[in-house]
Formats: structure tokens, C-alpha cells, sequence
């Protein structure tokens, strides 16, 4: 598989980390990707355009400062489907989420409701939960969350779907995951959008483990809004700039809601240092700030590796990736002659990413630290989950065999 894996030269593109003297099987994709051996030079680049032009950097040389943002949109609105105009990049995603909320979270005091799934990202939770306190509600009032069914470890669309319907008269957002972080559950994000807008509320999600990992279509979707961080599957560092999707109708409407900053006024007479907002009639007219140009210069040097991967590509080697490690998975149950590992991601294609989240019925936390012992970098969750996410950017199909060996040396 390996041999014959168009994407196979791309692993040579990142830096490795080593554990034992050699290269280690780097799982943990999910939480942080790998640094691109480009990305140095890029941020190199910029720190000598500062040095080299100062001030003029923004204004007066190649490829300045003021519309670096514009390097971002052809390659990231093929990430996640959506038009140019519906995106931006900006702040971090938590930051984001607010801001979003600011726009999209105006609640009455009928239609005041907020349904998530459960086991949110806890930042989500805290987000959502003091928007709710911002506006003077309780959070325990507001806050619907889904669960799966007794016995089982993931949402059923239906359940998400009759939900909604049932709070209609007071639901004002519904705020999921595209991917639930914790179970690798990718979810119905057209059908819950549709059932969202039925019963009068807009319709987010939080991209964090979908952007970059599985296909999306935003725009076709009809999504409200949506936001993600770029250090995930987007392999742009450690807190790097995030972005944000906003539907067309909302983007171009300059009198839509929303906190505003000088970075978002219109471009072309932003400089004439007005006393009244206008809002740029893009997704960019919610940005605040002048943006981190060190941070952005990272972000492009992955997504060049992104587009020139062709992310086509990328979502299908993961579908074959990931297969591969469902079942070295299954074998190692079968060959440890009781079921050791209970896979909590739904092992149909279209209702998972790159991720596998486990359960492990005895001795977890001791399994995942000998695995890490021998090279294996995965994430632990408490009680017992490992989550392990092969990313077909830079992952090989040797290592989730290699993996599999290794798990099954350690519970023999
Ligand atoms: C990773 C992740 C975050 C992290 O938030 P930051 O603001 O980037 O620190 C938030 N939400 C979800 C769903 C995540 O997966």
C-alpha cells in the first residue's frame, strides 16, 4: 500500500519526531500536526522583509503585509466547500466562537435555547455557557445537550434531528461539532443544518478535528457560520490563527451584527481612518485586528503542502488509512482471544475522519504509557480512552502495522 500510495513523498515534507533513536509513529495528528520543513522558512521570510523594510512591509513590497490574508482563501475555501467571500482568518478559536456568538446568539426571552452535543470540547462548553450568562440567562436553562442512547457511544442522526424539533419554539442556535473530538463521530452536518434553519435558529459548527480531515461543503450545506484552528489537521503550529466561515448572506450584509475593529473595515478607504464602521462585505469584515504575520506565514507554508497534495487525495487515503487501522484494531482483539478494545468511532466512512477513539477494558492508562514507551504517539482521555488519528499527510501504512505489532507485543 505504501509503494503505491501517490501521497507517499509527502511524509518527507515534515519533521518526524524521534523517539528511540528512530522515527516514532506520530498519531496524534488530531491534537497537534507535524511541522512542515517549510514552515521556517516562511516565517524566515517575513522576519527579513521586517528587518529589511520595516513599516513599508504592510504597504510597499512583494506580497506586503496589508493582503497577506488573501494567500489563504483559493486553498482553504477548497477545504472546507465555501465560497471566498465566506471566509476568514483570524484570532484563535475560542476567540472566534465568541465573536461568532456575538453575531449569531441574540437571544429573546423565548427563543433563547442552544443545542450541542454532549461531551462538547470543554472549551465550547465554557464559551457557550458564559454567552448564556452574558445574557442573563442560566446556563442549565439554556443548554441542550444530546446524548447518545443508553449502551451506545455515538448521536444518531434521528435522535439530533427530533430534538431540534421538539425545542423549536425556543431554540435560537444549535452549535455542534463537525466532528465530536472525543468519539471521532463525524456528524449529519446538512441534515441538522436544515432542521436547525426549520425551526428558526441558525445553524454552527466547530470544525477543529473536521478542517482538513474530512470533506466538506459549507456552502452547499447552507451552514450558518462555522470556525476552526489551524494547528490540527491544518499542521500550522502550536495555537496558530484560526479560521471562519460565514455564510454569504450574513457576509455581505453590512448591517449584519457583530464586534468590530479597524481590520475589518472596508479595505480600499480602511487608511482614511473614518469615524463610522463600514464593514468589508466579506467574511473579513469581522476581523478586529491587524493579524499576526509570523503566525500567518506558517499557516501558508502548510497549506501550500495541503493544496499540492490535493486534499481530494488527502480524505481518500485517510478513508483507506484508517480502514487499515479498524481492522489491525480488530485483529488484535481476536488475537488477544477477548475483546481488549472497544472502538467507540463508527467505522462507517462517511461517520468518521482520520481519528479512532478506543476504549480500553483493562489496564489503559498502562498499555497507552508502554506504547508510548515504545515509540507510539497517541492521547490518552480519561477514563480510558486512546484516540489515535493516522493522517495520511504524513502517516504510512507501516505505521499502523507497526502500531498493531506493538499493541499486540504489549498485552501478550
Ligand atoms: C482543539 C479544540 C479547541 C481548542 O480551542 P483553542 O481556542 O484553539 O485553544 C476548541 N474546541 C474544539 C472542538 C477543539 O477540538
Amino acid at each position: 500500500m505504501d509503494a503505491n500510495d501517490p501521497l507517499k513523498k509527502f511524509r518527507e515534507k515534515f519533521y518526524i519526531p524521534i523517539s528511540n533513536g528512530a522515527d516514532c509513529i506520530y498519531f496524534a495528528g488530531n491534537s497537534l500536526g507535524l511541522q512542515p520543513r517549510s514552515t521556517q522558512d516562511y516565517i524566515t521570510n517575513e522576519l527579513e522583509n521586517w528587518a529589511n523594510f520595516g513599516v513599508e512591509g504592510h504597504f510597499y513590497m512583494k506580497d506586503p503585509w496589508f493582503s497577506y490574508h488573501d494567500f489563504f482563501l483559493t486553498k482553504l475555501s477548497k477545504i472546507v466547500g465555501c465560497n471566498e467571500n465566506e471566509l476568514v482568518v483570524m484570532n484563535q478559536l475560542t476567540v472566534n466562537i465568541h465573536l461568532l456568538f456575538a453575531s449569531f446568539y441574540r437571544p429573546t426571552k423565548t427563543k433563547y435555547k442552544i443545542i450541542c452535543e454532549a461531551k462538547a470540547f470543554p472549551s465550547d462548553q465554557y464559551a457557550m455557557q458564559s454567552q448564556a450568562q452574558l445574557h442573563g440567562f442560566d446556563p442549565a436553562d439554556v443548554i441542550i445537550e444530546i446524548s447518545p442512547r443508553e449502551g451506545e457511544h455515538t448521536l444518531r442522526t434521528e435522535d439530533i434531528l427530533a430534538k431540534i424539533k421538539e425545542h423549536k419554539n425556543e431554540l435560537a442556535v444549535v452549535f455542534f461539532g463537525g466532528i465530536n473530538y472525543y468519539s471521532g463521530q463525524v456528524f449529519d452536518m446538512k441534515a441538522i443544518t436544515k432542521a436547525a434553519q426549520s425551526a428558526g435558529a441558525y445553524c454552527g459548527f466547530d470544525l477543529a478535528h473536521a478542517a482538513g480531515n474530512v470533506a466538506l461543503q459549507l456552502h452547499d450545506w447552507n451552514v450558518d457560520f462555522a470556525c476552526w484552528c489551524s494547528y490540527k489537521y491544518l499542521n500550522s503550529g502550536p495555537g496558530n490563527i484560526a479560521g471562519v466561515f460565514i455564510n454569504e448572506r450574513y457576509a455581505t450584509d453590512e448591517k449584519f451584527p457583530r464586534l468590530t475593529g479597524w481590520w475589518g473595515y472596508e479595505r480600499s478607504t480602511r487608511f482614511n481612518m473614518d469615524k463610522d464602521f463600514r464593514a468589508t462585505p466579506t467574511a473579513e469584515g469581522w476581523q478586529l485586528s491587524n493579524p499576526s504575520i509570523l503566525d500567518m506565514a506558517a499557516h501558508r507554508a502548510s497549506l501550500e503542502i495541503l493544496d499540492e497534495a490535493g486534499f481530494e487525495n488527502l480524505v481518500a487515503k485517510s478513508k483507506t488509512l484508517t480502514g487499515f487501522a479498524f481492522f489491525i484494531l480488530e485483529e488484535i482483539n481476536r488475537s488477544a482471544g477477548k475483546k481488549i478494545i472497544t472502538i467507540l468511532t463508527p467505522i462507517n466512512e462517511e461517520e468518521r475522519g482520520a481519528q479512532i477513539s478506543m476504549l480500553i477494558n483493562e489496564n489503559g492508562k498502562k498499555i497507552f504509557d508502554e506504547l508510548k514507551a515504545e515509540g507510539v504517539i497517541g492521547d490518552w482521555r480519561e477514563p480510558n480512552v486512546i484516540r489515535i488519528a493516522p493522517v495520511p499527510l504524513y502517516n504510512s501504512y507501516e505505521d499502523v502495522f507497526r502500531f498493531g505489532e506493538i499493541f499486540k507485543k504489549i498485552i501478550c
